[in-house]
């Protein structure tokens, strides 16, 4: 394969056993049909059901791709992060190993990677997944542009096509957790979304549950905002406001009117209230310092296993 080749493929694998077979058939297929250089660069995120055996004995049956394992699963992220680090090419292509993402589409998004374009992002002409995914998607989505507003369009599909330049700008961003999409679309380099296929999984299943989904806004909010410490702030404003205008109105009616309320039943629901405030103060402030903390210890996104070129 080509050592300074002008493409590179960046598959990211984790648990994709039953399918990549077709997968680096069918990406052979389409890059070939390209008549430009190329590479294919497939990560294996730690999968532990064969998957990496299996493409190791694609490779050695004379499949033309570069194979990356690492140490344990990190996360498509990081797995995603390590090709492009591992990848030469002088534009690169991102996609999932599910064929989801059909590889037959990758021309499209390099014919629409024109000079003055850096990025091509997609959106599915009818997303083919069930219904919760599809769901914590949109919710995912919709909460991740209202944290950036306006000013970031953001995209989240994990099929696109860059220019190198991308990836450098890509690794002067020091976060922790780097979400590719989300960084790339808060850079607003000049870009284009075009509509492409999405195809049902036909074999495995989907990485992301619900739950995977909520943690990842979770930690859009931490990493990407300081939303929650605002909210904290309005919260404390509140609560003083409340407490003072309280305090003003039993002092009335000691001083104007000789009335002492008594009142444990008020006394209690306005304490559970400031106790409840001041958790979640500290639980947020907790959640800032965890991401500090990580970040200080500076460890790497993943540690590569075994590479064969
Ligand atoms: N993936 C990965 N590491 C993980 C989870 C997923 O490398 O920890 C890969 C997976 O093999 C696939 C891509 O990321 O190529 C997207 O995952 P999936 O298809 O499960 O997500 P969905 O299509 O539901 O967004
Ligand atoms: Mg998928």
């Amino acid at each position: 394969m080509d050592t300074n080749p002008e493409i590179s493929i960046v598959v990211p694998v984790y648990n994709e056993e039953p399918i990549v077979e077709e997968l680096c058939l069918r990406l052979k297929k389409v890059c070939d049909g390209l008549n430009r250089s190329y590479e294919i660069v497939i990560v294996d995120d730690g999968s532990d059901d064969g998957s990496f055996e299996k493409l190791q004995r694609i490779k050695e049956a004379g499949g033309t791709m570069r194979l990356v394992q690492l140490t344990r699963n990190f996360g498509q992220q990081s797995a995603v992060l390590a090709g492009f680090r591992i990848s030469r090419g002088k534009i690169v292509v991102q996609l999932d190993s599910d064929l989801q993402n059909p590889p037959e589409e990758i021309p499209k998004l390099l014919a629409a990677l024109t000079r003055d374009i850096d990025l091509v992002t997609t959106v599915h002409k009818k997303r083919q997944d069930g219904l919760m995914r599809v769901l914590g998607s949109k919710l995912l989505c919709r909460f991740g542009q209202m944290l950036f507003g306006d000013a970031v369009k953001l995209n989240l599909s994990s099929f696109r096509a860059m220019r190198r330049s991308v990836i450098d700008k890509i690794e002067t961003c020091r976060d922790r957790s780097r979400y590719m999409a989300v960084l790339m679309s808060w850079m607003g380099l000049p870009s284009v979304e075009i509509e492409v296929e999405h195809h049902v999984r036909k074999k495995g299943t989907t990485k992301y549950s619900f739950l995977t989904l909520f943690k990842l806004s979770w930690d859009l909010v931490t990493g990407y905002s300081n939303l929650p410490l605002r909210f904290v702030t309005y919260l404390g404003l509140f609560g003083a406001l409340m407490g003072f205008l309280m305090m003003a109105f039993l002092l009335y009616q000691r001083m104007a009117n000789g009335i002492l309320i008594e009142g444990f039943i008020v006394l209690s629901a306005v304490f559970a209230f400031f106790a409840g405030v001041q958790l979640l103060s500290i639980g947020f402030l907790g959640e800032y310092l965890g991401r500090v903390h990580s970040q200080i210890q500076g460890r790497p996104d993943y540690i590569v296993g075994k590479v064969m070129e």
